[in-house]
């Protein structure tokens, strides 16, 4: 049976084992798929050593960046991304370096109809979710993406090197005060149960919408401060999903289907 597994440490939390049985279970294809937990010492031999016979794997916290510099050969999304978070064996036995996640995020925002050609987009943020996400968001052709980020020097970085994709800018949370189409959390303050701090006036009751990358079991601070304005939200669990389907893709040639498999993800996180 072909084998596949996601990368971590800590790796117990992880739900990628279940969205790809759910998957695997779909489309009828065997195969196995464990989530492994990695050496935080020895991340490149442990995996040469999962892929003697290992066919695909995901990479998750904190390997994406060894993963990127072990890859023998890198999607352009990957290389941009400067991290990567699939793997697959080619037939010649070296390894290929996807990173999905940004895909993951526009699937999940077009399934939840959400417009981004011509709309203004604030990301917040500048580690490496968001570094991940900015050439799919960019490829959507927004009429401006901005990136707010408490350390403001990291985001005019990720500014200077993916200006020429699009219509890229920095700002400080304390500057922004334009209504804007849609807000995309993926700083790491919802983990603590913080807020970026933001202006009231960055939202338009009923036309905004507002997306935290993170996902929980309850609306997280951010989605919260967002509904009280009237936007409408989403955490990332669709995320979450559709990253993974990308990866099952990537691996399988088939795309499964992910509603069925989000409702079950939710069902169980509720
Ligand atoms: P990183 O550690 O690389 O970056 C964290 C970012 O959050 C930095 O920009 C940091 O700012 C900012 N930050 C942290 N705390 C605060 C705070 N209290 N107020 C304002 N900004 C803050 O994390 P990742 O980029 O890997 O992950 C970010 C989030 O995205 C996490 O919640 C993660 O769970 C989620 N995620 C979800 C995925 C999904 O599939 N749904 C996939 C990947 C990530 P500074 O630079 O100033 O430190």
């Amino acid at each position: 049976m072909d084998r596949y597994g996601v990368f971590g440490n800590p790796i117990g939390h992880s739900k990628s084992p279940q969205i790809h049985a759910l998957f695997a279970a779909q489309t009828g294809h065997a195969l196995c798929y464990e989530a492994l937990l990695a050496p935080l010492d020895d991340f490149p031999g442990f995996a040469r050593a999962f892929f003697r016979d290992g066919q695909g794997a995901n990479v998750t916290v904190p390997f994406k960046e060894q993963a990127y510099g072990m890859a023998d050969q890198l999607t352009e999304r990957a290389r941009r991304a400067g991290a990567v978070n699939t793997l697959k064996k080619l037939e010649d036995g070296r390894l290929l370096g996807d990173n999905t996640d940004g895909a993951g995020l526009v699937s999940d925002l077009l399934n939840a109809g959400v417009a981004l050609a011509g709309q203004r987009i604030l990301l917040l943020g500048a580690g490496g979710a968001v570094r991940g996400v900015l050439e799919p968001l960019l490829a959507q052709k927004p009429a401006a993406l901005i990136i707010a980020n408490r350390t403001p020097s990291k985001a005019e970085q990720l500014v200077q090197e993916f200006a020429e994709l699009g219509p890229l800018s920095a700002s400080t949370f304390a500057d922004l005060a334009e209504p804007v189409d849609l807000i995309i959390n993926g700083t790491s303050a919802s983990l603590g149960g913080e807020l970026p701090p933001l202006a009231d006036s960055l939202i338009q009751p009923g036309q905004s919408f507002c997306y935290d990358m993170m996902y929980a079991a309850r609306p997280t601070a951010f989605c919260q401060w967002a509904a009280a304005l009237g936007a409408d939200t989403r955490d990332g669990l669709g995320m979450l999903v559709e990253q993974a389907a990308e990866a099952f893709e990537l691996w399988r040639g088939v795309r499964p289907d992910t509603a069925p498999v989000l409702a079950e993800l939710r069902r169980q996180l509720s």
